[in-house]
């Protein structure tokens, strides 16, 4: 499978390059250069695979060509044996019409493990093959930053510099990037939001001075590897409840619009998908963008769902160039512009393609907390607020018959509530444990840099710290 970038003139990169790369070189992200796509057959006859075979069976078009079948086998069986639920991804039946997609059951207790734990094996696979460095720089609203630092941890051959905005992750979401002794990994807490933190990231990758001492790679979901990963519990998720005779709906909580676009991905492929809904908090960006056309950044309001505080989505972007006919110089043009200006208007078919399988709703904080009240209530299980965002969406949506009855309707449970248990206790007057799996979170030193809002203390931090130079490199 090759590779191109919604931009249009990056070159064409094969699996491996593209995980590598990250970010296109012209400024875009790299999407498959087609969708591949299985048959009604084929969906049947993956009914009641565990979940690493079926993740083996939905990734393999996509690493055509990277990895054998061989290698893609052996690594799902690694990654998703390590999981604290037999099933990974156990899908959960709240009442006749809504389902929980539980998908916090890996290491860092959010959904991003799910693709992260996989992205770092690849890194190891890849580099080793080219006995290459690589010297990963993410921005994280705690989440990732969290879930891609277990990743890597101690891997030979990756080093992880990961920025957050400092105070506004959750207390669990920081202990758990600066208590990993490794040294491999620097947490940077630096001054401003998260798109502060983004927006750094970005400029490194196309910053010479950078690039002439680094080999830069990239954990945030604009890597093409997460996305990928992620397409497969919609599938685990689809067959349980009888694709593909009957679709679901699924409603997921968004922010970078990764998670999301990725079951786009499995209805591209041919994963019946009556509707996915796009759930965001009061950053809405992206619920006006899909309602009326409107995509134009404001600032962003600190919530307790700070995964989902983002006005600009990474991610969009793939969704606009695929559903705008998939033209790179048009997309480049959109893109500088809104870049300059913070705002652009969707086109016409852009908004026309995207309208026939996405449908968004925002959440108050007030609106959240009562979803977290009604899974309480009605099942006695606590779901984390992020959770609640999509809960609310599917409960709201659900009532006035925007799905229509008798469709099963999947909320993608992002987080585990212990992750943001401050938020929980306050909606439901429980407070979540952590799972012994994460161990002794609170007993642990603090390691972390406290720089300034800007962007050159950043990449001098980075400068000045990398191992991985390309100027001193042994290989
Ligand atoms: C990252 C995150 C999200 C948002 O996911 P995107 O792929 O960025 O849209 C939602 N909830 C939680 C708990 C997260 O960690």
């Amino acid at each position: 499978m090759q590779y191109i970038s919604t931009r249009g003139s990056a070159p064409a990169l094969d699996f491996e390059g593209a995980t590598l790369a990250g970010l296109a070189s012209d400024g875009g992200l790299y999407v498959p250069e087609s969708w591949p796509h299985f048959t009604r057959d084929e969906i049947a006859e993956m009914r009641g695979l565990p979940y690493h075979e079926l993740a083996a069976r939905v990734m393999a078009p996509f690493v055509e060509g990277s990895l054998t079948r061989e290698e893609l086998e052996r690594l799902c069986h690694t990654v998703y044996g390590d999981f604290g639920h037999k099933a990974v991804t156990p899908l959960v039946q709240m009442d006749q019409t809504h389902w929980l997609l539980e998908l916090f059951h890996g290491p860092t207790l959010a959904f991003k493990d799910v693709a992260l734990q996989l992205l770092g094996h690849l890194f190891e696979t890849f580099l080793k093959r080219r006995d290459e460095r690589l010297t990963i720089v993410g921005a994280t609203s705690g989440d990732t930053g969290s879930a891609a630092i277990n990743a890597v941890a101690g891997r030979d051959r990756v080093e992880i510099f990961m920025l957050h905005p400092e105070g506004r992750v959750s207390e669990v979401q920081r202990r758990q990037m600066t208590t990993v002794r490794a040294p491999n990994v620097h947490n940077l807490a630096i001054e401003g939001s998260f798109d502060d933190a983004q927006r750094h990231v970005k400029r490194m990758f196309g910053d010479p001075d950078v690039n002439m001492v680094v080999n830069l790679g990239a954990v945030n979901s604009i890597n093409w590897a997460r996305l990928m990963a992620q397409v497969v519990y919609y599938f685990y998720a689809g067959l349980q409840l009888g694709a593909p005779e009957r679709a679901a709906a699924y409603s997921v909580p968004t922010g970078n619009f990764g998670d999301v676009f990725a079951g786009y991905v499995a209805a591209k492929m041919g994963l019946p998908v009556e509707r996915l809904i796009v759930a965001t908090n009061i950053n809405d960006i992206l619920h006006r963008a899909l309602k009326d056309g409107d995509y134009s950044a404001g600032e962003v309001t600190p919530t307790h769902t700070p995964s989902m505080d983002i006005q600009v989505s990474s991610n969009f972007e793939r969704l606009l160039f695929d559903c705008g006919g998939r033209d790179g110089a048009a997309m480049s043009a959109q893109m500088t512009g809104f870049e300059t200006t913070r705002a652009m208007q969707l086109t016409n078919s852009q908004r026309k393609n995207a309208a026939a399988l996405f449908t968004s709703a925002s959440a108050t904080p007030e609106a959240t907390a009562r979803a977290v009240q009604w899974a309480h209530r009605n099942t006695g299980q606590v779901i984390d607020p992020h959770t609640g965002v999509g809960l609310h969406a599917s409960l709201s949506l659900a009532e006035r018959q925007e799905i229509a009855r008798g469709v099963p309707i999947v909320t993608l449970a992002t987080a585990h509530p212990a992750k943001f248990r401050d938020a929980v206790e306050r909606a439901v007057g429980v407070r979540s444990g952590l799972p012994t799996r994460v161990g002794d979170l609170f007993g642990r030193e603090e390691r972390c840099t406290h720089i300034s809002g800007d962007y050159e203390a950043a990449r001098d931090f980075v400068l000045e710290n990398a191992v991985g130079r390309l100027d001193t490199a042994a290989a």
